[in-house]
């Protein structure tokens, strides 16, 4: 590890102490200065242990994209208490339920009150009316300052692109030590102003909070998603940098025109495959630098390539592995892959979670020698950069064959005028399964994206049918989201 581990209180504490005056956090509302931050977040945290929360409780936090609730997750953070972050759409109940197994939890914390009058709102077991909070409150006995990085500190949930939800326990020091490691890669300056459009309950977002508290530098926190309103808010806000799933990138240089996307420099681009027609589009049409980036719910940084490498360095692959994290490719025989060869990606390190709320999901994921095994399948080339080739549990069987979405998802996007693809496999008596795909497609013959596919793929990795959608649907974190795609394949196969 490169650097000793603070908490990010302790971050916070050091920076409002040097620079009480520089803008922390901001959103529609305005900005607060990282002394007012802090003041919020010491009285805050002062009313929460004084209403009986200790290090270790656990609290619902619906992660909605405001300074207040920032200021909540800090609050939390500065007495120890676990942030169980859900989706602000969802019901807390419902979001709870849809996890394996399910957990309980009923303490429920939701920020209120506007940027310069904070109130926390703290409902406990469903009994009625939330117990207000105001943070600028004065005279309440400070709590005592939390002060182990390594202890779980978030719940999050796997985005569900493959089924139901796990709940992954991460500390603070799991996304401090990814910050640090990411600085020299990533091209931060002191004066970026980050654009935090991202869930604060996906590891992709909350890396942004941290990375202002610990990188310090601004962030503006918003719940705009359409690719124009993002733009209109680089361009007010002057956003130097941003993180953000492919889909998110392409929407917005579908739009953009430069002027709106001219302050842009660096975005870490992951969570998702593109190809490299896609890579350049991008850079060309918002004028940016993307850095690759590989990471996931259960180590938030995996690999990442350098901002300083030619285009076509960074376009390859997604970089090699961490400084910090040990890396290792496992072929199928359980032997640690050449360089070249395809096997599973495990990781170990300072990034990797604590565990699964479940231990047993914990120990099926997690070897003896402390290795995460993602599930992704890749190669390291000679050279030490990472290649993903496919999920591992991601395979649709066609008569014992094991077929890669992947690749055909890939195929499908080199296809002109196809848009976005996903893939996924359906149940045939004959076969076992057989791939269907669902398309965003702008052209106006989808026979003629299938004979331009014949000449890519095999017989038997030909899609049976494709479905032609507006839009795909998404998870919240921006991936299209495959069970729904199947439902959506499966109604239009009965219709
Ligand atoms: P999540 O836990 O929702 O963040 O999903 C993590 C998964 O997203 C990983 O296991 C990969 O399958 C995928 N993923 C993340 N980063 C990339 C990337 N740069 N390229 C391709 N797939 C990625």
């Amino acid at each position: 590890m490169s650097a000793a581990i603070h908490t990010l209180c302790w971050y916070l504490h050091n920076l409002a102490l040097e620079k009480p005056c520089l803008p922390l956090l901001g959103d529609r509302g305005g900005w607060l200065t990282t002394e007012q931050v802090e003041g919020f977040v010491e009285t805050g945290a002062g009313l929460l242990y004084a209403s009986g929360l200790r290090p270790g409780s656990l609290v619902v936090l619906p992660a909605g994209r405001t300074v207040n609730t920032v200021l909540a997750l800090l609050c939390l953070q500065r007495i120890g208490a676990v942030a169980v972050l859900i989706d602000p759409r969802e019901e807390p109940e419902r979001a709870l339920a849809a996890c394996v197994p399910v957990l309980s939890v009923p303490v429920c914390l939701e920020a209120g009150g506007d940027i310069l009058r904070p109130t926390l709102l703290l409902t406990r077991g469903g009994d009625g009316a939330p117990l207000r909070l105001p943070l600028v409150s004065s005279g309440c006995t400070p709590a005592p300052l939390y002060d182990d990085p390594n202890a779980p500190a978030f719940y999050i949930f796997t985005s569900g692109s493959s089924g139901r939800k796990k709940a992954v326990i991460l500390s603070q020091g799991n996304l401090v030590s990814n910050l640090l490691d990411s600085a020299p890669l990533g091209g931060y300056s002191e004066d970026d102003i980050a654009l935090g459009a991202l869930p604060l309950d996906h590891v992709f977002g909350l890396a942004l909070l941290t990375g202002a508290v610990v990188l310090r530098h601004r962030l503006y926190l918003t719940a705009a998603s359409a690719p124009e309103e993002l733009l209109q808010i680089i361009a007010r806000e002057k956003i130097t940098r941003m993180n953000g799933v492919p889909s998110l990138y392409l929407a917005m240089a579908k739009k953009a025109w430069a002027d709106e996307a001219r302050t842009l420099r660096v975005g870490y681009i992951g969570g998702a495959p593109w190809t490299a027609e896609q890579f350049q589009h991008i850079e060309s049409a918002l004028g940016m630098t993307l850095v690759p980036v590989y990471g996931m719910s259960e180590c938030i940084g995996i690999s990442c390539a350098s901002y300083r490498s030619s285009q076509a360095a960074r376009m390859a692959g997604v970089g090699p592995f961490y400084p910090a994290n040990r890396g290792k490719i496992v072929r199928e025989d359980g032997a640690e892959a050449l360089p070249g060869e395809e096997g599973e990606v495990c990781v170990c390190g300072p990034m990797r979670m604590l565990g699964y709320h479940d231990p047993e999901q914990s120990a099926q994921a997690i070897d003896t020698d402390g290795f995460l095994h993602t599930g992704d399948l890749g190669c390291v080339d000679a050279s030490g950069v990472l290649h993903l080739t496919g999920r591992k549990k991601d395979i649709i069987i066609r008569n014992g064959v094991n077929l890669s979405p992947r690749r055909i998802e890939e195929a499908l996007l080199a296809q002109p005028g196809v848009r976005a693809a996903a893939v996924v496999g359906l149940p045939d008596k004959v076969y076992g399964e057989l791939p269907w795909a669902a398309v965003v497609y702008v052209g106006n013959s989808l026979s003629r994206v299938m004979d331009g596919l014949s000449e890519y793929l095999p017989k038997n990795e030909l899609p049976e049918g494709i479905l032609r959608l507006d839009a795909l649907p998404m998870t919240g974190s921006g991936k299209p989201d495959k069970p729904a795609v199947k439902e959506l394949i499966q109604q239009w196969r009965k219709a």
